[in-house]
């Protein structure tokens, strides 16, 4: 008799594979390099940014007290005893009534304390009036205004984006030490699979979940070894990923986890010795989603349904690789949106609809059947309705994944 399968939650799911993964190590790469990785260590300013106090603006330097007094009827006038662009220092010490003329980023002359703007100022030769007074301190960037030194700015695990690149380079990273990313390979199991370059042959499809994991993976900046697809015949399953699991520290594969006649997988992990963590969750599609542990290596069992191996990834493998990685942020970002049509019928599970999301709206994205290709590629985040005993209607508040957003969150949805 077939053992029947007792499904987890989605959350349960995350957690017992969560629980199981290890970091990977740490390694050095150029400042260039490390977009997209995560950060091994946090970040803390090494000195004061700016360093130096400087100009904000093109302008005058002057000492604010001499503008003590200055109006429209009482112009004040300063004599500029030096001109100094970005990058330069002036020698000059600056006197009563005296002023340098500086360019934005340039650094204050000892003895200022305020800065004209040219819009402030009447040029005259060699000189200029005002007609205001000047607070100290007016128009200056300060030292340490930006950050601090010894400050924290940014924790170990974050993902370096554009933003973090320009802080490592700001504090002269050359180098960066970074999460190294796990070793991941796909196989995609099934007789029925062509190559993409094959021509379509009867009871024959090609393999589309093959080339979607692997832009799934590029998508999170992770590189793949993409095996030979592999026919539903046990010995050369056994072979093909024995070998593979040698090789990777995690190995997704797509189709045959299911209880069909030719759905080896499950034999496979038991030959192997894998330990399952679990091989059905309550969630459509993709409920035979399977995953065990062999030695170090992850086993992502998906399905081969194509919209629920696409869901199994982003729910399932994503947050894993990213916990090894260290990241802070394992979950795909989540909101609300306003449910734009009816699901009139109840599930017990969960489902994950391939949908479309405008900004405040979400509709399926059509054809949503665990097999649907179209909707994959046509939708932009996956809408979320929890099973029960209730369907939804257009108008309810329903929670929304956002797909391909750089960075995700710490929170998980369910
Ligand atoms: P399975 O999970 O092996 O039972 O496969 C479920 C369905 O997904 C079947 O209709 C398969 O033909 C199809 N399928 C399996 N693998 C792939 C794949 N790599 N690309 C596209 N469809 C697939
Ligand atoms: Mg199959």
């Amino acid at each position: 008799m077939e053992k029947t399968r007792n499904p987890i939650p989605v959350a349960e799911a995350i957690s017992r594979i969560l629980a199981r993964t290890a970091r990977t190590g740490t390694e050095a790469v150029t400042l260039a390099e490390s977009y997209g990785r995560f950060l091994r260590e946090p970040l803390a300013a090494t000195h004061d940014v700016p360093h130096f106090t400087r100009s904000p603006y093109d302008g005058y330097a002057i000492r604010a007290a001499d503008s003590a007094g200055a109006s429209g009827d009482h112009r004040i006038r300063f004599k500029v005893v030096d001109h100094i662009g970005a990058g330069e220092v002036s020698q000059v010490a600056i006197g009563a009534f005296e002023a340098v003329r500086l360019m934005t980023g340039a650094a204050i002359p000892d003895g200022a304390d305020a800065v004209v703007m040219f819009e402030q100022a009447r040029a005259e030769d060699g000189a200029f009036t005002i007609r205001k007074a000047f607070e100290p301190q007016e128009n200056l960037s300060q030292q340490g205004e930006d950050m601090r030194a010894g400050e924290a700015v940014v924790p170990a695990g974050s993902l370096i984006h554009p933003g973090t690149i320009a802080l490592l380079a700001t504090f002269g990273y050359a180098y960066v030490q970074v999460a190294k990313r796990p070793v991941v390979g796909i196989l995609s199991t099934g007789t029925e699979l062509l190559d993409v370059s094959a021509p379509l042959a009867p009871g024959k499809i090609r393999n589309s979940n093959g080339p979607m994991i692997a832009a799934q993976l590029a998508r999170m900046g992770i590189p793949y070894r993409m095996y030979q697809s592999a026919d539903d015949r046990l010995e050369d399953l056994m072979q093909t990923v024995g070998q593979a699991l040698a090789e990777t520290d995690c190995l997704i594969t797509t189709g045959g986890v299911s209880v069909g006649d030719f759905d080896y997988l499950p034999e496979v992990y038991k030959r192997l010795g894998a330990e399952v963590l679990f091989d059905k969750v309550a969630m459509r599609p993709g409920s035979v989603t399977t995953v065990a542990v062999a030695g170090n290596s992850f086993l992502f069992g998906l399905s081969g349904n194509p919209s629920a191996c696409f869901t199994g990834f982003e729910l399932f493998v994503r947050p894993a690789l990213l916990r090894m990685m260290g990241a802070e942020t394992l979950f795909l970002p989540h909101t609300t949106a306003v449910l734009a049509e009816d699901f009139p019928k109840a599930n017990p599970f969960t489902r994950f609809i391939r949908a479309v999301y405008d900004g405040s709206k979400v509709r399926s994205a059509g054809f949503n059947k665990s097999n649907a290709v179209s909707s994959i590629a046509k939708g932009n985040s996956l809408l979320v309705l929890p099973g029960g005993t209730r369907g939804y209607s257009s108008g309810d508040s329903v929670d929304i994944l956002l797909l391909g957003v750089e960075e995700g969150t710490n929170q998980w949805v369910l």
